[in-house]
Parts: structure tokens; sequence; C-alpha cells
């Protein structure tokens, strides 16, 4: 198994975490690598296959899950969003630390399969604050906005299950908090077993 470690990063749609992904990969380009996930959904304006997804047909999206080629998938508003397998544990392989930006279920799916998958849920601070970055964004229809605040009552229950929850207020504190996890995760003794194992060959000659 490699050194990388997996960030899940979960939260309402328009919890800003799209952005706080973008700056960590900004400032630590050598460190994260960001999963492409593949959706059916349309893309917006300004996006391009194979940066910000890769966008598929409902059929080709069937077809990679037949073929297991998806770490997880689910189901959000009316499309299909999954995970590509390889790239992920090549990367993990390689000492990065991955950054999976994922709905709820696929989280919880992670989760369950890979137990050492850090799990991290972004929340604004508060549902107004939500409502109006939604709408701010521009780019959703009011009834596209109100399917995502309902799927975000969905998404809330399941926040207990994550390992933390990260307020989005201050973008810049965020992102400062978000590496404060990552940084916290890596001392983790369980994670840190090269080092001990050193120590013990070390020590062992001082008998
Ligand atoms: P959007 O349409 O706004 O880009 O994404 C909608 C939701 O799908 C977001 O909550 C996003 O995190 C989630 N999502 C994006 N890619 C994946 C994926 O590969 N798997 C799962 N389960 N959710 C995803």
């Amino acid at each position: 198994m490699g050194k990388g470690l997996l960030f899940v990063v979960s939260g309402f749609s328009g919890a800003g975490k799209g952005t706080i992904m973008k700056m960590l990969l900004e400032r630590f380009p050598e460190e994260f690598s960001l999963s492409v996930s593949a959706t059916t959904r349309d893309p917006r304006p300004g996006e391009t296959d194979g940066k910000e997804y890769f966008f598929k047909s409902t059929e080709e999206f069937e077809a990679m899950i037949a073929d297991g080629m998806l770490f997880e998938f689910a189901r959000y508003v009316d499309n299909y969003y999954g995970t590509p397998k390889q790239f992920v544990f090549d990367e993990l392989e390689r000492g990065k630390d991955v950054l999976l930006e994922i709905e709820v279920q696929g989280a919880l799916q992670v989760k369950l399969q890979y137990p050492k998958a850090v799990l991290v849920f972004v929340t604004p601070p508060s549902v107004e604050e939500l409502r109006r970055r939604l709408e701010n964004r521009g780019t959703e229809t009011p009834e596209k906005i109100r399917k995502r605040i309902a799927r975000a009552a969905e998404e809330v229950k399941e926040a207990e299950q994550y390992d933390y929850i990260l307020i989005n207020d201050d973008l810049e504190a965020a992102v400062d908090d978000f590496q404060k996890i990552v940084k916290a995760e890596h001392y983790r003794s369980a994670n840190q077993a090269e080092l001990i194992n050193r120590l013990k060959d070390e020590l062992g000659g001082e008998k």
C-alpha cells in the first residue's frame, strides 16, 4: 500500500468545496491529486471533457459500472456521477494524497471499501448563505436550486458519519483548516509505521 492518504470531501452543492480543493491544489501541486469523476450531466459553460469531468452518455456510464471501472458511483439530481478506480490507486501508490470531491452516498461507499479514507464534510455557516451562493452561481435554474437544497436536507443526515466537519465561512481560513486536517492525519501513528520501525531498529542497537 502506498503512503498517500485518501481524502473524501462532500458537502452541500454551493458549500464551496470545489473552490477549496482548487486552492489547495494551487498551493501544493506536488502533494495532492484531484480525481476527475465521470458524469452523465451536461457540461456547464466553461467546463471541458477530462478537466472538470469525463462527460459520458448513460450507456457509456453503465458500461463503466459493468466493467468494474468505478470505485464508487451514485445518482445525484437526475444524473450519474462516479470515480474512476485506477487513477485513485495509482496516485496513492505514487505517494500522493488523493482528493475525491463526491456526494454523500459515494463517500460512504468509499469508507466501506477503504476504511482508511478520511471523510470531510464542508458546509457554509447557514442555509441562508447556501441559498445565496447557489443563486449567485448563476448557472442553475430555480427548479435545480430547489432540488439541490432538497438534496442538502438529505445529505446533512449523514454528516455525523464523517470524520471532520469543515465550516466554509472565510475561504482562506477554510483552506488553512483543511490543510491542518491533512497534516494531523499524516501524524497518526497508524500512518507513521515506517518511522516507528526505523526508530525501533535504530534503538535496538542501544540495549
Ligand atoms: P455538480 O453537478 O455540481 O458538479 O456535482 C453534483 C454533486 O455530485 C456534487 O455534490 C459533487 O460532489 C458530486 N460528485 C461529483 N463527482 C462525483 C463522483 O464521482 N461520485 C459521487 N458519488 N458524487 C460525485
